[in-house]
């Protein structure tokens, strides 16, 4: 079995730009990613905040960024990695399909899910009326109006963002108070293009012709439904990091997500994190791609010591 330099978890953004970084170091390579190579991106149709583009798909971009990194000998396996332990010098990955991969170092690129209403048809409108980034996608509903789901501070920061640009910002809580920052909470609703909801559950998400027209909502209070129509529906009830397997190589903050400052170091020498998995303020493709660049120097500069 090869030794590789770097074996890097996870292929989205943050995954192949670390492999970027290592192979053009002149380093032998590993990405490992478990369903499909670009990560969150692919669920986006249209992307306008990425240099260099002036727009292109998630899956365009993905694409192009995997190529560059097979162009520059990459190699991969569509794997899920279930364990990293450390031999000595050797991290050895290990796969739930029971396959285990030796390297130098590892660079844990896992990303997070964003968690979902679990409604019907809720995947398929993923970037078709339902999106989870308003700093992203905002611009599309410029004008329209909008309903964002949920309460705690994303909900709350996402839907100060979506009312300098929506003509109609509906709030749709499923508690019975918004749990955000009160002074999040003043911004917000001190807008007048901002309406809210509390103590509601969304119950279906209404679409004619497969176009996503609103949603349907249920007063937990009194068990009436209503509907309410909207372009787009935000959806900001939490983020899931998927680390809890790796916590003994590098620590979770309260969140799960890891706790790492900007060099991507871990208490675990020989393993480094990128990404969205990372503790942070913004989680974007560029500031995962940054973070896959000083992840992968990082790396760089252990195997060089
Ligand atoms: C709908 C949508 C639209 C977005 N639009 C924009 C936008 O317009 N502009 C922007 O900058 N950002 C946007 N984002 C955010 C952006 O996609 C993320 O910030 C970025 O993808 C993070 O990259 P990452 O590599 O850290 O993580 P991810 O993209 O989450 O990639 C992590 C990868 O790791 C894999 N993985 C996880 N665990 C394992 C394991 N155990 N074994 C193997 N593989 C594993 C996952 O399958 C995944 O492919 C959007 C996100 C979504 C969901």
């Amino acid at each position: 079995m090869s030794v590789y330099d770097v074996i890097v978890v996870g292929g989205g953004p943050a995954g192949m730009t670390a492999a970027l970084y290592a192979l053009r170091n002149g380093k032998t390579v590993l990405i490992i990613e478990k369903e499909g190579f670009g990560g969150q991106i692919t669920h986006s149709p249209r992307v306008e905040n990425i240099p260099g583009f002036v727009s292109v798909s998630g899956n365009e971009f993905a694409d192009k960024l995997f190529d560059q990194i097979i162009a520059q000998g990459a190699e991969f396996e569509i794997e899920t990695v279930a364990s990293v332990e450390c031999d000595g010098d050797l991290r050895i990955v290990r796969t739930e399909e029971g396959t285990s991969h030796e390297g130098r170092t590892v660079i844990l690129a896992t990303g997070v899910k964003h968690r979902m209403l679990g409604l019907e048809n809720e995947e398929d409108l993923v970037g078709e009326g339902i999106s989870f980034c308003a700093v992203c996608d905002g611009d599309f509903y410029a004008g329209k109006t909008v309903c964002v789901a949920g309460g705690g501070n994303s909900a709350l920061q996402e839907a100060i963002l979506l009312a300098e640009k929506c003509e109609k910002v509906i709030m749709l809580q499923d508690l019975p108070k918004f749990t955000g920052e009160a002074r999040l909470q003043d911004v917000l609703f001190a807008k007048d293009n901002v309406t809210s909801f509390t103590n509601v559950k969304i119950t279906a998400l209404r679409t004619e012709d497969e176009t996503f027209k609103g949603v349907t909502i249920e007063d937990r209070a009194d068990g009436t439904s209503q509907n309410i129509d909207c372009d787009g529906l935000f959806v900001a009830i939490g983020l899931i990091p998927e680390n809890e397997g790796f916590k003994d190589l590098a620590d979770l903050n309260a969140w799960g997500y890891f706790d790492s400052d900007e060099q991507c170091l871990t208490k675990t020498p020989g393993i480094f994190v990128a990404g969205d998995c990372r503790s942070k303020q913004i989680r974007q493709v560029t500031t995962a791609a940054a973070d896959g660049a000083v992840a992968a120097l990082a790396a760089c500069r252990y195997l060089n010591q």
